[in-house]
């Protein structure tokens, strides 16, 4: 048997898997082209059709409303910004809660305390890492206002028990599709089912401006509002009115017309690059469950549901496998393969929650005279995330075009190799402990 990487042996995948994402001559020629008009950004914060943004940014919201069969998408700099937006738009303030899982991108709770009000973490479903609907009611108080729920690695929230929830309960409910574009729930894409939806075009996600998000909506009022909020809103709230003008001081959210150029011709692959992923993700499935690996739990999909596989997540047995998660992600990574361990930390498990201080020095939100609730961010809050965080969960990028599977193929043989090396694991990690005690 081959001598693991770790312990001094060669390295299964000596070259570096191919770096995403990839442009071509779409995004070149509507980059250039922006750049021949000289005008990189079409917006001005006065009541004129330049309110709206310029050509480009125009043009990438068409294309997302048809695509999502919406009435509304509004192009953003950032899905944080397009999350802060979101809440804005239905009037989140101090003295509310939101209800979040706390097994996302620090933004979606961040936007939240944005607004001077209080993200109340829900534990995760164990299967599919999101948002778990039988949790919610015990979280929800007279203060609660919205779920802000989170497609998380690209499989989407059980969205039917989460809307039935806020229904009964008037809840808002806001999507964070920021790693599912393209998933959907019975038929339906995620960001079309709650109140608001939230794309991310940030360098790292299936389809990118850099820097970049969407907001989608059905509803012309909140619609309105994210574009007020978007464009200094309270230079023009006198000349479009919405019903209410609470939650409508605005920022410079807008987006320029360079991003939103190479947004159109990345959006026009959204579907390649979602088939390529989901594509080698069920090759690599098939691929580990050969190998029969008991201690390897591979990704659940939901019968109603299409996963998008921002990344591939699996869980990983301690017990059954009989060596640590950590190292046995230490060893994968000698191989040459991109495994991480844990994903995020539980965000309540954050100094910023952990000591309840975000800005300023008041204490705010959280000791806000506005607050009649108490923040509760212990450790053990959410088991299931915590127990994922710290010791099963195991996540890799690598099921995402340009790689093909002769690619996979690679990271299969390292899996494979790891596993038969287990001894060989254990016993120097068993001479380093004797050394160090030495
Ligand atoms: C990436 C991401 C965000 C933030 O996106 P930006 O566009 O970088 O602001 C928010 N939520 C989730 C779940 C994300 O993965």
């Amino acid at each position: 048997m081959a001598k693991l990487a770790l312990l001094g042996g060669k390295k299964i995948r000596k070259k570096p898997f191919p770096s995403h994402p990839v442009f071509d001559d779409k995004e070149r020629k509507e980059a250039l082209s922006v750049l021949d008009t000289g005008q990189l950004s079409g917006f001005i914060a006065n009541a004129s059709n330049s309110f709206y943004g310029g050509h480009k940014v125009r043009t990438l919201e068409e294309e997302f409303k048809k695509y999502f069969k919406v009435k509304h998408a509004m192009a953003i700099n950032s899905a944080t910004a397009g999350l802060h937006a979101a809440l804005a738009a239905i009037n989140i303030g101090p003295g509310d809660e939101v209800i979040v899982p706390p097994y996302t991108m620090s933004a979606s709770a961040s936007a939240i305390l944005m607004h001077n009000a209080i993200p109340v973490f829900v534990d995760i479903q164990e299967d599919i890492f999101t948002l778990d609907p039988t949790k919610i009611k015990g979280a929800i108080t007279p203060r609660t206002r919205a779920i802000l729920v989170v497609h998380l690695f690209g499989h989407p929230a059980d969205m039917k028990l989460i809307m039935k929830i806020a229904k009964k309960y008037k809840l808002k409910v806001i999507e964070d599709c920021a790693q599912a574009p393209g998933a959907t729930y019975n038929e339906k894409y995620v960001g079309t089912i709650g109140d608001l939806g939230i794309f991310s075009l940030n360098q790292h996600k299936t389809i990118t401006t850099g820097e970049g998000g969407v907001v989608i909506t059905n509803d012309d009022e909140l619609a309105l509002r994210v574009r007020l909020i978007r464009n200094h809103g309270e230079v023009i709230v006198n000349d479009l009115t919405p019903k209410t003008i609470s939650g409508i001081l605005g920022w410079n959210y807008r987006m320029t017309e360079l991003e939103a150029a190479v947004g159109i011709a990345q959006f026009k692959k959204l579907d390649k690059l979602t088939d390529s992923r989901i594509e080698l993700a069920d090759y690599f499935t098939e691929r580990l469950n050969k190998l029969n690996i008991p201690g390897l739990v591979l990704p659940k999909i939901y019968d109603t549901c299409k996963h998008v596989y921002f990344v591939y997540p699996i869980k990983y047995n301690k017990e059954k496998i009989g060596i640590s998660r950590d190292l046995f992600v230490k060893a994968i990574n000698a191989e040459g393969v991109p495994f991480g361990y844990g994903y995020v930390r539980p965000i309540y498990l954050e100094p910023m929650y952990q000591k309840q201080i975000c800005y300023g020095n008041k204490g705010c939100p959280f000791n806000c005279k506005y607050y009649k609730g108490k923040a509760n961010y212990r450790k053990g809050i959410c088991p299931v995330c915590e127990r994922m965080h710290f010791n099963e969960l195991i996540v890799t990028g690598i099921c995402r075009f340009p790689l093909v599977k002769k690619d996979i193929n690679d990271v299969v043989i390292a899996v494979e190799k790891i596993i038969s090396g287990k001894k060989e694991l254990l016993d120097a990690q068993q001479n380093n402990r004797r050394q160090n005690e030495r």
